[in-house]
């Protein structure tokens, strides 16, 4: 087999991978994005929850959300023909026992609003009154994001922009010789000056494959389960705030009359491709079941997936200090789409000098 070469290698077709590629070579850089599964969007990419929260996460997440929300209101001509995101608002909820939760939430994060049990259940009528006795506060500018769009649009533009994608191509092994990475995979020999990890999960596998110091990636499942539902207060209404508990013990939103519930569950892992704990399932359905007086009808689903975090919980961007030629793209953490396109500006910053 013939080896190919390219400006960059980005080790993962994700979310990540996808959106660096598609800027990369938006400014004639050549690019090759190495997958190691036999389609891109297979792993966490392919199992978010789908929301865009500014006020989620560590200061530097907020940042880069907050960056990140003029490309998905204005993405770039060719990039999709749809909207990227949709209005759903969150709703936070405390029982007497999340009163602390709630008030140190409010403090710190201008973006939330407490509001009184009346308003909250006017933006949704589907909880149930006198539970949450430390009360509610509403994010009204969370939305939803098309991620299916975002990641086909990113891999559609960045192979009209001269990309190359191999899947079934696991970096194996790494190599570096006069300033030049030599990676083995699956499907072949690849070279270029820079490589890029953007691996996830397998962040810091890729990392010891290439003879850098790991950075301490943790892994954390986290799972969903979709259900159909009777009884409760009112009907499912599509158009519901995301419900979040102040705890963040369980979440739920609509999708169409079925719910999404979580438990909100960050179990640490090793790297694997997940699946979900019956029993996670059950706690999460049970924190909407007892927000809402529901009964459920019937399971329609269920997936988990990883959130892989670094030691402090920001992202790492960056080339590495002490092999040349290594770039970070790694601990999106429960933020990875929320945060790609202000984390793609970062790094092409750093990558396009
Ligand atoms: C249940 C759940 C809910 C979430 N909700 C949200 C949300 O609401 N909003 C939000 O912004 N984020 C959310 N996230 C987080 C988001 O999904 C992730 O942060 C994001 O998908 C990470 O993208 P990635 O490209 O870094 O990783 P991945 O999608 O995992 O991509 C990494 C890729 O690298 C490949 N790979 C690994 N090792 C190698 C190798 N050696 N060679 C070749 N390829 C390799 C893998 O196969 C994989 O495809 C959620 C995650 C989960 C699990």
């Amino acid at each position: 087999m013939s080896t190919v070469t390219a400006d960059f290698l980005i080790v993962g077709g994700g979310i990540a991978g996808a959106m660096l590629g598609h800027r990369l070579t938006r400014e004639g850089a050549s690019v090759v994005i190495l997958e190691m599964e036999d389609r891109p969007g297979y792993h966490s990419t392919g199992r978010s929850a789908a929301a865009l929260i500014e006020s989620y996460g560590p200061p530097g997440v907020r940042a880069l959300t907050a960056a990140s929300v003029d490309f998905y209101e204005n993405p770039p001509d060719g990039f999709t023909e749809t909207p990227l995101m949709r209005p759903r608002g969150m709703l936070l909820c405390a029982t007497a026992a999340d009163t602390d939760a709630l008030d140190d939430a409010v403090a710190e994060l201008p973006t939330l609003e407490r509001i009184d049990e009346a308003q909250a259940l006017r933006l949704h009528n589907g909880l149930r009154p006198g539970v949450f006795e430390g009360g509610f506060a509403y994010e009204a500018s969370v939305r939803d994001i098309d991620v299916e769009a975002i990641h086909q649009g990113a891999l559609r533009s960045f192979r009209r922009q001269g990309g190359a994608i191999h899947v079934n191509a696991e970096v194996t092994s790494a190599v570096r010789e006069s300033g030049i990475w030599r990676l083995e995979t699956k499907a072949g020999g690849f070279e270029a000056p820079v490589i890029i990890d953007a691996a996830g999960a397998w962040g810091d596998v890729l990392a010891q494959r290439c003879g850098v110091t790991p950075i301490g990636l943790q892994p954390k499942r986290r799972s969903v389960g979709v259900v159909q539902v009777q009884g409760g207060q009112a009907p499912v209404d599509p158009h519901w705030p995301m419900a979040l508990s102040a705890s963040e013990t369980w979440f739920f939103k609509p999708d169409g009359t079925n719910l999404w519930c979580s438990p909100a569950d960050a179990t640490p892992v090793d790297p694997h491709d997940a699946w979900p704990d019956d029993m996670d399932i059950a706690m999460g359905i049970e924190g909407m079941c007892d927000a809402t007086g529901y009964e459920i009808e019937k399971l329609v689903g269920s997936w988990a997936g990883l959130r892989t975090f670094t030691p402090d919980g920001e992202l790492r961007i960056g080339f590495d200090t002490e092999v040349d030629g290594f770039f970070w793209l790694v601990g999106q953490g429960g933020y990875g789409f929320q945060t790609a396109p202000g984390a793609t500006e970062k790094a092409a910053s750093l990558l396009l000098v």
